[in-house]
């Protein structure tokens, strides 16, 4: 497995979808970290689900909402790096509601037609989200 440094405080995404880890560094808005390393690591090879992404982060992410992650997966784990050491590894919580995360892709939704509408989705029984207008199902697409 290619080992990236590793990180002394921060936190290490793990299990992500192989092809989506791109698509999460928009949706965190990562590149809006002042402080932080990144480091965005494809196609790594798992025992678990053959391929998978890997974020890793060396810095101060005080200001990630990292529970926007568990939407996407509910496979990926979150691993806290403080001096070296792992203090805890964990998957998100899911939130019951997610305001302007993510876009309903549905071009006949009112959110694409109204501009200053806010992107509301929630979490259904099934463990997926949707548009609160349309019901529009959100799928996170591989690059
Ligand atoms: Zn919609």
């Amino acid at each position: 497995m290619l080992n990236v440094d590793a990180i002394n405080n921060g936190i290490v995404v793990d299990h992500i979808q192989a092809g989506t880890s791109l698509e999460l560094y928009r949706l965190l808005e990562l590149d809006k970290l002042e402080n932080a390393s990144i480091a965005l690591i494809q196609n790594v090879r798992s025992s678990k689900s053959g391929k998978k992404d890997i974020i890793k982060i060396e810095g101060d992410v005080s200001s990630l909402n990292l529970n926007i992650l568990a939407y996407l997966d509910p496979g990926i784990t979150v691993a806290t790096i403080q001096d070296g050491k792992i203090v805890s590894k964990k998957r998100p919580d899911l939130p019951h509601k997610l305001v302007n995360v993510i876009r309903c892709r549905n071009p006949r939704c009112i959110t694409s037609m109204e501009e200053e509408c806010d992107h509301i989705f929630l979490l259904s029984s099934t463990g997926q989200y949707r548009c609160a207008y349309c019901e529009q199902a959100f799928e996170l697409k591989p690059e």
